[in-house]
């Protein structure tokens, strides 16, 4: 089936505010129309179609998705690009949405799964902090889309821990893995999913080189800055209806520097209960 692909000629001034928009968890997935209809709608009509596979898994789907990302200078690094076109993003959306569309998708239970755009730039803000062999933490890791990611950069010499709250999330994100490029790294051990609330990080495999969240915190959860390894970068949206990613570095004294990166628009960093009851 064909279908049309969206790109922003402006990414970071609209792509970026659209990562999670909260009025599209309310749609379903398959509602590619509406996503169009409402991109438009946000972006004044400032981006541009392009012919693409619709859903399911295709590799001219993932291949022209990173291609663009290029294109629009959101990947600049080949390592990112190659994982990006390893990792079949149309393994972790939802049935029948369109895989390769830069936009995110509602993935169940109040969350999606974030636009091609933001995993790419956490991903390009992350990199030298995912060479072979170090340690990464995905809080919230949803779909295991990203994390997927971190392990096929740090490779089985790693350790890469998913955690997000909802198991539901966490065994689909499970199944998503096996049936990927990075299923052995998980059969392997070097990657792991866990159910958690994830603002208390995951102590077990501490101290980490990067870490990731992928839900909006009002503050930077302090267990997450404790098991940050000295050398170790952060990636954080910080803030409630307005949202800025924050980039935070531990140096090697443990000082920390704060740099802003974008202006995002993500689901909340909350509690079980308050998601699943629509915050
Ligand atoms: N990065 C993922 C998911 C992003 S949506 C992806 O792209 O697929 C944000 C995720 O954060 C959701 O899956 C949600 O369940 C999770 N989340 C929110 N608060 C959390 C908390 N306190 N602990 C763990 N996970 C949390």
């Amino acid at each position: 089936m064909r279908a049309q692909v969206l790109l922003f000629p402006t990414i970071t001034a609209y792509g970026r505010l659209y990562c999670a928009p909260r009025r599209l968890h309310r749609y379903n997935s398959s509602s590619s129309p509406f996503l169009n209809l409402s991109l438009s709608r946000f972006s004044g009509g400032l981006f541009f179609h392009m012919e693409q596979f619709q859903s399911g898994t295709s590799s001219s789907g993932k291949k022209s998705m990173v291609e663009n990302l290029k294109r629009y200078g959101v990947i600049s690094s080949k390592r990112v690009a190659q994982v990006m076109e390893a990792l079949d993003r149309g393994l972790f959306v939802p049935v029948g949405s369109s895989a390769y569309v830069d936009t995110p998708l509602p993935i169940g239970y109040n969350a999606t799964i974030s636009a091609p755009h933001m995993h790419a730039t956490c991903l390009q803000l992350l990199e030298d902090k995912l060479k072979p062999g170090m340690r990464a933490l995905d809080v919230g890791s949803g779909t295991g889309y990203l994390t997927g990611c971190f392990a096929l950069m740090v490779g089985a010499e790693g350790r890469v821990v998913g955690v997000d709250h909802i198991p539901e999330l966490v065994d689909m994100s499970i199944k998503n893995i096996e049936k990927s490029v990075a299923a052995s790294l998980l059969k392997k051990g070097s990657l792991s999913l866990h159910v958690g609330d994830g603002r208390k990080g995951w102590q077990e495999f501490a101290p980490y080189d990067a870490i990731h969240v992928g839900a909006a915190a009002s503050e930077i959860p302090q267990p997450l800055l404790d098991q940050l390894k000295p050398g170790g970068r952060m990636v954080i949206p910080l803030g409630t209806y307005f949202q800025e990613l924050k980039v935070i570095d531990k140096n090697k004294d443990g000082s920390i520097k704060v740099h802003t990166e974008t202006s995002v628009r993500y689901v909340p960093l909350t509690s079980r209960d308050e998601q699943l009851g629509g915050f």
